[in-house]
């Protein structure tokens, strides 16, 4: 197990909670806390935050 990592689960930005592909079609995503929108897009979802919204997303391989 790693280390300490926290996660909070959130409402997706990109699809506001209905399910797309970036969320696996939960509607939510898990967030590294201390969760905060993305700081390039504020939310408007980008390649950085994986198209969520949310500064740094669980990876599907963390
Ligand atoms: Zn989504
Ligand atoms: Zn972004």
């Amino acid at each position: 197990m790693s280390a300490n990592k926290q996660y909070e689960e959130v409402i997706c930005c990109h699809c506001e909670g209905a399910g797309c592909i970036y969320c696996d079609k939960k509607g939510k995503v898990f967030v590294l806390k201390p969760v905060k929108k993305c700081s390039y897009c504020d939310g408007d979802c980008c390649i950085l935050c994986g198209y969520t919204g949310w500064e740094k997303p669980k990876g599907k391989y963390d």
